[in-house]
């Protein structure tokens, strides 16, 4: 029985052999395929397991995780400004973010609140850098609140992409 993304209509392909997780190959949904089987007009939520949702730009090679609300400086304070945490320019941030990780690793940093404690959004590196990285949620339907997203993924380096850049860096060794 052949069935197609019940988000886009492209076409699916097994996560991994016997599993009943599919992915989309056009829109990177994550279809469960012998629940969309069983009910071939199934609810949404019921079969798809991740859904793509957009695209995130990079250019400083970073990703930042936390709530909008603490990015924007309250404008009805009369003097708004943004947590300490964040600097009040991009290169006060960066040298805040250096000093919780150092630039030579992967980054990986907590940012806190102005009081001290975690919370304010958490700041990563990107894979290989800059670039458009597609984000992924997971839904869940609960039987009290209805649709909730579950979780929030953005990938970075595809499993290809990892692979094919390891065999690359193996072949310039052999050549050096
Ligand atoms: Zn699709």
């Amino acid at each position: 029985m052949v069935i197609s993304c019940p988000v886009c209509s492209g076409s699916l392909h097994p996560e991994s052999s016997g599993s009943v997780m599919w992915e989309c190959e056009d829109c990177g949904s994550i279809i469960n395929h012998s629940q969309a089987a069983k009910r071939a007009i199934g609810k949404l939520s019921d079969v798809v397991k991740r859904k793509k949702v957009g695209m995130i730009g990079v250019d400083a090679g970073l990703c930042w995780v936390g709530d909008p609300c603490y990015i924007h400086p309250d404008l009805d304070e009369k003097k708004p400004s943004l947590p300490k945490e964040f600097g009040q320019t991009w290169s006060e941030f960066c040298d805040i973010l250096w000093k919780k990780s150092p630039p030579d690793k992967p980054t990986v940093a907590q940012f806190n609140y102005d009081l001290g404690h975690k919370g304010l959004g958490v700041c990563v590196s990107t894979g290989y850098g800059d670039g458009t990285y597609p984000v992924y949620i997971e839904m869940i339907k609960d039987e009290q609140w209805g649709e909730r997203i579950k979780s929030l993924t953005v990938v970075f380096i595809e499993d290809e992409e990892k692979s094919s850049k390891l065999m690359s860096k193996i072949a310039n060794k052999k050549k050096g």
